[in-house]
């Protein structure tokens, strides 16, 4: 992890939020390699779950951050979206306590309040009820804290809400604007949303596995109750494609796994989850969530029948974190070759796939017919996305150590201009993954894989 976090930070891919002043703790922000990486992911999920399910019936929505105090009085989050926590007697720290009661003794179940209360005053008799933080003063009795963010709206703040801690509400809400003029809504049918979420966490840990802001990519999927498991089954599936498979995340499949939440740990409107989870260099931790949230949301926002009249409806729900799913892919992306760092990113997540550089840099000739290649590659790109992953890499430096940087950052291609390219127009092309160099023609190119293409012959 402090190999991933250095990276990051060295090369721009994510800072610590506000670090000029110090820091604000579950924050952080994304540079332009990061901001690069999470469009890919997002981008791809958008494909997966909305664009290419389209023809099943999903439909596309981007519902606000802020959403009237009844929504989230009527979805339970007011009552229930709350975790345990303890605080230290002495240093007043604030410990999630189901967190550390797994760290403590991992055989003890804490899926409920009751249990994890009963569990700490179990700890507490043999005397291991202590603050991690300070040293071994004694822990509190855990106590419920609600994750909701409040903010207060207009001039005179008269009004309290909360920014949102799931994009799905936004869904349930609007149920009747998106279905209404059909009738009642023949099933299957989805929605698909991606965006912020906020959760006041009561320990932001792990870089950015758990934060206070972040990306959410959310599917709602309203089925028949009878196909419930089926479709479950399905989306269960449809993650794992998404994680693992070289066209999307790449994750190692043996670094995958579903876990089936036992009924104890579901979420206050679950009626199942199974959960995909990676093994992080902490330990396993949830990718992403596939629920089944039954006609819950529906009913406690009272356009179940308005929208599906009489049907036994039942609402299948996929949800991933953007960001965690980032740090899963750097970790397992990451290598060392002999004297630097390399990400083998899969080919459709790296920023960068081919980086146009000279081979040296004292040569005015090479030079210009690098910024040459650069230009005529950058027109005959026929995808926008193309032109995207193509870099012109003018720093300074030796080649060797511009190979590196481009390891380093996961480039999947760079392509080298030098004087025989002045003179028949040939660039030599090094690949990320086997350090190979080729020589090709880049006259005829049209897209990116074309390049791969005449690379790998
Ligand atoms: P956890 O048990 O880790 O707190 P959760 O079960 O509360 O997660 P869900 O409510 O199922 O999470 O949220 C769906 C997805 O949103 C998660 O699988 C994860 O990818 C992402 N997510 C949730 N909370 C955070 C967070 N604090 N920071 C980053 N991503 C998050």
């Amino acid at each position: 992890m402090d190999k991933v976090m250095a990276l990051c930070k060295r090369r721009g891919f994510i800072f610590p939020g506000s670090e000029l002043y110090g820091g604000l703790n579950g924050t952080f922000d994304y540079g332009p390699l990061g901001v690069a990486l999470k469009r890919n992911i997002m981008e791809a999920w958008w494909s997966l779950f909305h664009t290419k399910k389209r023809q099943l019936g999903v439909v596309a929505l981007d519902s606000g951050v802020l959403m009237a105090r009844r929504v989230w009085e009527k979805s339970g989050h007011l009552a229930n979206f709350a975790d345990p926590m303890s605080d230290c007697v002495k240093c007043k720290k604030r410990t999630r306590a189901d967190h550390l009661i797994e760290r403590l003794d991992n055989t003890i179940a804490c899926g409920t309040f009751e249990q994890t209360v009963q569990a700490a005053a179990a700890l507490q008799a043999q005397g291991r009820w202590q603050c991690p933080y300070c040293d071994h003063s004694p822990l509190g009795a855990p106590r419920l804290f609600n994750l909701l963010f409040p903010t207060k709206l207009g001039p005179l703040s008269s009004e309290e809400t909360f920014f949102r801690p799931e994009t799905a509400q936004g869904v349930y809400v609007n149920m009747p604007n998106l279905f209404s003029a059909r009738g009642a809504v023949k099933l299957p049918v989805g929605v698909a949303q991606m965006g912020k979420a906020f959760r006041n966490e009561i320990n932001p840990s792990h870089f950015v596995f758990r934060t206070r802001e972040f990306e959410q990519m959310e599917l709602q999927w309203f089925c028949e109750k009878q196909d419930e498991d089926k479709w479950h089954a399905f989306w269960v599936e449809e993650c794992l494609k998404f994680v693992c498979s070289p066209e999307f995340c790449n994750l190692d499949p043996t670094k995958v796994r579903v876990r089936h939440h036992a009924k104890a740990d579901l979420a206050h409107y679950a009626s199942a989850c199974a959960d995909l989870e990676y093994c992080f260099p902490f330990g396993w931790g949830e990718l992403c969530g596939v629920a089944n949230r039954g006609d819950w949301d529906l009913k406690a926002h009272n356009v179940l029948h308005a929208v599906f009249k009489d049907q036994q409806v039942s609402c299948i729900e996929p949800s991933m974190g953007a960001s965690r799913l980032m740090l899963a892919m750097l970790c397992d992306a990451m290598g060392q070759e002999e004297d630097h760092l390399v990400l083998r990113l899969g080919k459709n997540m790296c920023p960068t796939q081919l980086a146009i550089m000279p081979v040296v840099n004292n040569k005015p000739e090479v030079l210009a017919k690098t910024a040459q290649v650069y230009d005529s590659l950058a027109q005959a790109l026929i995808s926008p996305r193309d032109l995207e992953h193509l870099e012109l890499d003018l720093s300074s430096g030796s080649i060797g150590k511009k190979y590196a940087k481009h390891d380093e950052i996961g480039t999947l291609m760079c392509m080298t201009v030098d004087s025989d390219t002045c003179i028949d127009g040939s660039v030599s092309v090094r690949k990320r993954d086997s350090g190979e160099r080729v020589r090709i023609r880049v006259d005829g190119v049209r897209s990116l894989d074309d390049v791969m293409i005449a690379a790998a012959r």
